[in-house]
């Protein structure tokens, strides 16, 4: 078994991790980052399939992330809008299908009320959240006790306006049912993005994607470390103490001064710890689970859509894709289309056979664009459920009551190991931005607690 000693071990080369190991680099400690798949990335993994690129994972930037938009510039990665001429579409609970602009979807005229209402009160709530520590909110336990879907019934009788703001949380964030989480885990969501309102307006959330793809950020970033990214190398254990750690793979013993642990929560348990983690840790990870989408993938040989006057947005909480865009490529004459497939829909339709949940899939764009929308040239379905270094997407969240007990030891360090992963994050949580900067701050705790 080969030996190495660094000053810091890494384990996960995902945006995360990879920033880590950059800035503590910069800092003059040396690093080993040592990464499961045979890629680096993790949850940023840009493809060609049957000769069209597709973001497998995470594509969008929005204009708060401050954090990716800095790295994209030292980078030198360049952006791109996300195609947004013409009308969105929007399909009621009767199945009928409206062509609407703005944000606010085109509803009865008192369901518009109550749902601009729910929103600016919201907005108020999400105005009181610190990112950073939600739990220290006075009304924290209360709000944690409370599942999304219940806070809303109190709110109103009006079933459409529950469904529509429930989405904004529930199958398009959190990617869990609204009676899964809470409603402090729903307001740390909006919380992370800025405001409710900024995950109501798909322009804003959506905004901009990387042209070449995003996984350059990762890829960048593993260049400058070069032989210091170990790939097929999966921490098996990890021992730590005083002195230090030292992680197991399959072939290989790192010796460290401090270990970071740069990946979904939910995997944490798949490293023999040596001592164990302390209680604390081992009640708080089991709190945690991944959501669960699919991310449908539809080439055409044109955007036909445009031709219709449509943008490609799309919204239904009624429909198996509740949400879909214009997900064309920079450049590109084809026409892209991407939806999303959440929760218990996703359950349902893994229980068919590729070809069913195919068709049932391209049925549902086909309500938003017409019968040409079931006839992709290329059809893939990005599935992180069966990613065994993932297990789930986009990202993880408390169940009901975990957030105000255990959130704020989610970043703790215990002795040599810190954590650093978008799951973690405050602002950007649950995206690459939260990832790049969980790695910032890991490397200037490390680089900090190195010196003392
Ligand atoms: P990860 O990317 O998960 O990296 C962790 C790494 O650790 C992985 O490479 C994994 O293989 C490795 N690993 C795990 N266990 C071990 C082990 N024991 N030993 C060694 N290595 C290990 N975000 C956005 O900002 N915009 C979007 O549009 C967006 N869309 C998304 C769409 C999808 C389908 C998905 C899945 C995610 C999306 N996200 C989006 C979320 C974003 O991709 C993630 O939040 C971010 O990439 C996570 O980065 P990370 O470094 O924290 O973790």
């Amino acid at each position: 078994m080969a030996e190495i000693t660094r000053d810091v071990l890494i384990v996960g080369a995902g945006a995360a991790g990879l920033t880590a190991a950059n800035d503590l680099r910069k800092a003059g400690l040396s690093v080993a980052v040592l990464e499961a798949r045979d890629r680096v990335g993790g949850r940023l993994w840009t493809d060609v399939i049957d000769g069209a690129m597709l973001e497998i994972g995470g594509q969008w930037v929005s204009p708060d992330q401050d954090a990716l938009k800095d790295a994209l510039e030292e980078l030198g990665l360049s952006t791109y809008s996300r195609y947004r001429e013409g009308e969105s579409v929007y399909i009621g609970p009767s199945g009928e299908l409206t062509r609407f602009t703005g944000d606010i979807f085109p509803v009865a005229p008192a369901t518009e009320k109550i749902m601009v209402d729910l929103i600016e009160r919201l907005d108020a709530m999400v105005a009181e959240i610190d990112p950073d520590r939600p739990w220290a909110h006075p009304d924290a336990e209360a709000l944690d006790e409370v599942s999304f879907e219940q806070w809303l019934a109190v709110q109103t009788d009006d079933q459409e306006a529950r469904d529509n703001i429930a989405l904004f949380i529930a199958g398009a964030m959190l990617t869990k049912p609204a009676h899964a989480f809470s409603t402090l885990q729903a307001l740390l969501m909006a919380a992370s993005a800025g405001s409710f309102s900024n995950l109501v307006d798909a322009d804003f959330i959506l905004d901009e994607r990387v042209v070449g793809g995003l996984q350059q950020v990762p890829l960048l970033l593993a260049e400058r470390l070069g032989d210091d990214v170990l790939l097929n190398q999966p921490v098996r254990s990890l021992e730590w103490g005083d002195a230090g750690v030292t992680a197991t793979t399959d072939d290989l013993t790192v010796r460290a001064r401090f270990a970071i642990l740069a990946h979904a929560p939910v995997l944490y348990n798949r490293i023999s710890f040596v001592p164990p983690m302390p209680r604390r840790q081992h009640q708080l990870h089991q709190h945690l689970s991944m959501g669960f989408v699919i991310k449908v993938h539809a080439v055409y040989d044109r955007p036909f859509w445009r031709e219709q006057g449509l943008s490609g947005t799309a919204f239904s909480p009624y429909e198996l894709s509740h949400e879909a865009y214009d997900n064309t490529n920079h450049g590109d004459e084809r026409g892209t289309l991407v939806g999303f497939v959440s929760d218990k829909h996703a359950d349902g339709v893994f229980e068919l056979s590729a070809e069913e949940r195919k068709e049932r899939i391209l049925e549902s764009l086909s309500h938003y664009y017409g019968p040409e929308a079931k006839n992709p040239v290329v059809y893939y379905e990005s599935d992180w459920g069966s990613e065994e270094w993932t297990r789930g997407a986009y990202a993880a969240s408390f169940d009901l009551g975990g957030l105000h007990r255990y959130g704020k030891d989610l970043r703790t360090p215990v002795g040599p190991i810190h954590f650093a992963c978008s799951d973690l994050a405050g602002a950007g949580y649950q995206h690459v931005d939260g990832a790049i900067r969980m790695g910032h701050l890991v490397a200037s705790d490390i680089v900090e607690a190195s010196r003392s």
